[in-house]
């Protein structure tokens, strides 16, 4: 962890935020490689999700969110930790989580701790004006179920997806990026019909397991960890939590809860009518049903299952997959990053092989450009004149190719193209760069 955490520092992919006035706790910023990286993570299951299925919409909610939607869905009465004081080091521990050397008999008892940032709307800073930021994105999925469903007409089984930040206020945030107050989530809400609900919730499973294999995060990686019912939601009849071996230990990467109709049941208004089977708060202030048809032309309120990942615990999986230090010969090594070419920062770097030299620069300049128009992701220029420095820095931060021009290359067109893993490298004509580039690249 320490080497990662060193690398993210190093070359510009996470920060702690507010560093110069000694930090936010749990609270990071990304830097020109984290926010490439972490769009493009985005970008992959974003893709995965709404383009590659065709019963999948997107939604982007907003983040302040109305005090009564966290009361009817249950977060405001239980999404809380207990928390217990430590009474001869001073701080403050979620109960399963106080390190080994604090003694119990210095422990409190347990409190409840709320996980939710209450925030002040509009200039009156009264008890009625005050809304959240949200602590899941899923709850604005459920309270525009009925304006998505009107304005696409969809049929059940579907799914509405959305990628955005959560905050918590964590007793102890830690473990760099793993557990932070404010942080992305990448969450699918698939709505099926009341007793289709379990083997969508197992086809689900599967399907994200796949999924990041192809992130470069292998299934054996992953344990799939099934949440014993007394530790379960209040929203979940069954949740699987993947989990992965983070450089800490085993951790949920992602969670698949199988949240039943309470949801969309506790958003509803006339509940008696409904037929809801999960516990529900009675609802006096939703003016909708949040219902829709089923194949018999019945309304119900569908069953709901819910794929949720955490942007940073993802990028922490990939980064650590990624993270290779090779012995080469005459006792050196390097530092790799084997990130699937999608999820690299930087696409390619191109590199004049003298720098300053005005035809060889001008020559890197317009081959950037051209890579870039394509629209695969960032291209940059490497005008360092140092040959072996740059190919170090471009396999420290993941890039796959370097291409570097050369003398040669004003004399024949040419250039040299160098591969991140098997740092092979081959001369090629420029008029085949883009092709042999995309195929590299994609
Ligand atoms: P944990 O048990 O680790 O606190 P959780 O079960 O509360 O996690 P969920 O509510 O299932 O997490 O949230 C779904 C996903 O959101 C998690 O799998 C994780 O990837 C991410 N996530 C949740 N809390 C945090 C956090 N504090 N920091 C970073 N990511 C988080």
């Amino acid at each position: 962890m320490d080497e990662l955490v060193a690398l993210c520092k190093r070359r510009g992919f996470i920060y702690q935020s507010a560093e110069i006035y000694g930090g936010l706790q749990g609270v990071y910023d990304y830097g020109p490689l984290g926010v490439e990286l972490k769009n493009n993570l985005k970008s992959a299951w974003w893709q995965s999700m709404v383009y590659e299925n065709d019963d999948i919409e997107g939604l982007d909610a907003s983040i302040l969110t109305k005090s009564m939607v966290l009361d009817y869905s249950g977060h405001t009465e239980t999404f809380s930790d207990p928390m217990v004081d430590c009474k001869s080091c001073g701080q403050r521990f979620r109960e399963d989580q106080v390190p080994e050397y604090c003694k119990k008999e210095d422990l409190t008892e347990p409190r409840q701790f709320n996980l939710m940032f209450k925030t002040n709307v509009g200039p009156v800073d009264d008890e009625s004006s005050y809304a959240y930021l949200r602590p899941e994105t899923a709850q604005q999925i459920f309270t525009n179920f009925k304006n998505i469903v009107d304005s696409t007409s969809r049929n059940l089984p579907f799914g509405i997806a959305q990628i955005g930040k959560a905050f918590r206020n964590e007793i102890t945030p830690r473990n760099f990026i793993f557990r932070v107050r404010e942080f992305e989530q990448m969450e699918l809400e698939y709505f099926v019909a009341p007793g289709d609900d379990e083997a969508a919730h197992s086809s689900w499973v599967q399907k994200r397991l796949k999924w990041w294999e192809k992130q470069g995060v292998p299934i054996e990686t992953i344990e799939l960890y099934e949440v014993p019912t007394d530790e379960l939601a209040h929203y979940s009849k069954k949740t699987v939590d993947l989990m992965y071996k983070f450089p800490h230990g085993l951790e949920e990467l992602e969670g698949i809860a199988n949240r039943t109709d309470f949801d969309l049941g506790s958003h509803s208004k006339k509940q008696n009518e409904l037929n809801i089977n999960a516990k529900v708060k009675l609802n006096k202030d939703s003016n909708s049903k949040l219902t829709i048809k089923n194949n018999d032309d019945v309304m119900v309120v569908p069953f709901v299952i819910e794929p949720s990942a955490g942007v940073e615990r993802g990028m922490l999986a990939v980064l650590n997959e990624a993270f290779t230090i090779e012995s080469l010969p005459d006792n050196k090594s390097r530092i790799v990053l084997k990130l699937k070419p999608h999820l690299a920062p930087i696409k390619a770097a191109i590199i004049p092989l003298k720098k300053n030299d005005k035809n060889l620069v001008n020559l890197a300049k317009k081959i950037r450009s051209s890579l870039q128009e394509l629209g695969l992701g960032r291209i940059i220029l490497e005008n360092t004149g140092n040959i072996g420095k740059n190919y170090r820095k471009q396999d420290e931060i993941g890039t796959p190719l370097c291409i570097t021009v050369d003398f040669e290359t004003l004399e024949n067109n040419s250039v040299t193209l160098r591969d991140r893993d098997s740092m092979k490298q081959i001369r090629i004509n420029i008029k085949d760069l883009e092709k042999t580039f995309m195929e590299k690249i994609k």
